[in-house]
């Protein structure tokens, strides 16, 4: 065994879970899949008409949800188990948005090479890739995995290639909605929702995690990077959280949960839960690295 395997095989095994939209990329990709499919489906109904329903369904829950957080708020009584209650509770919104894109089948004739070509037109962050790159070629025992409410596992990975990251040397797990495929190779249309809201996500992090503990015998240190309000559970429960831009409402909601950026929560030396805040990548792999033995 040479020098650098054993101290590899010594080493922490690391988990990096990472959301996608606007954590990896500097805009929302969904409407690009949608594009894509409309590019074939030109008589299809604009996608701007179901992305306006959502936003008249998401206005309607706010509605509904303002007065209880604003109570809790005034109350200091904001804690997980209402956090993760409201998350929970947008999933019918996020599920009749769903139905909405089946129903019409707006997403139908398309192959996944499309889909995935698609993914070369997204733009990641400064130092996204770098970052992800570091890892697969460094010596950590390093698993990564992308946990996404996006609609389409090969455009993903599409972008992944495209924006550099090296996905032939590092295998990178995708778990993500994904379209159904007829004998043709053409989307149906349909698309089976997996994930939807934070507590989807969160299982999947504690599935891979529960993983590659097995493959390694021990338990790894989990790295989650997420941007929005669905990634928070996600974030609270990793051993390092790294929130990354600048989306208020995540910001919001620690604040008001009383977690503060950088500070240990809970457990001892060797099991701490802190989540970053960061503008950018920059300074994400000496903050993981911090956190390695
Ligand atoms: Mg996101």
């Amino acid at each position: 065994m040479t020098a650098a395997i054993k101290q590899a095989a010594q080493r922490t095994p690391l988990v990096l879970a990472l959301d996608f939209d606007m954590t990896l990329t500097i805009s929302d990709t969904i409407s690009n899949v949608a594009e894509t499919a409309r590019r074939k489906n030109p008589e299809y109904r604009d996608f701007q008409w179901f992305v306006n329903e959502y936003i008249k369904d998401h206005r309607t829950f706010y509605t509904q949800w303002e007065p209880q957080i604003a109570e809790h708020r005034t109350k200091g009584t904001v804690d997980r188990s209402f956090m993760d209650k409201y998350l929970e509770a947008l999933r019918p919104v996020e599920t009749a948005s769903l139905d909405r894109i089946n129903r019409h089948g707006i997403l139908a004739n398309v192959t996944r090479a499309e889909f995935a070509a698609a993914g070369r037109d997204v733009q990641f962050r400064p130092g996204a890739t770098t970052f992800i790159n570091h890892f697969i070629h460094c010596s950590y025992n390093c698993s990564i995995c992308v946990v996404s409410v996006n609609w389409s596992k090969d455009f993903i990975h599409g972008a992944l290639s495209a924006n550099g990251v090296d996905t032939e040397k590092g295998r990178i797990s995708i778990y993500a909605n994904d379209m159904e495929f007829g004998s043709t190779g053409l989307s149906t249309g349909r698309l089976a929702p997996k994930l939807v809201v934070a507590k989807d996500k969160g299982e999947v992090v504690e599935g891979f995690k529960r993983e590659v503990t097995e493959e390694h015998g021990c338990n790894p240190l989990v790295v989650y990077a997420g941007d929005s309000p669905t990634d928070l559970p996600a974030l609270l429960d990793a051993d390092v959280g790294l929130l990354i831009g600048d989306n208020s409402s995540p910001i919001d909601w620690c604040g008001w949960l009383g977690v503060e950026f950088g500070v240990q929560r809970t457990g001892t030396k060797e099991n701490s839960s802190v989540l970053y805040k960061l503008a950018s990548w920059d300074k994400a792999i000496a903050t993981v690295e911090g956190h390695l033995k």
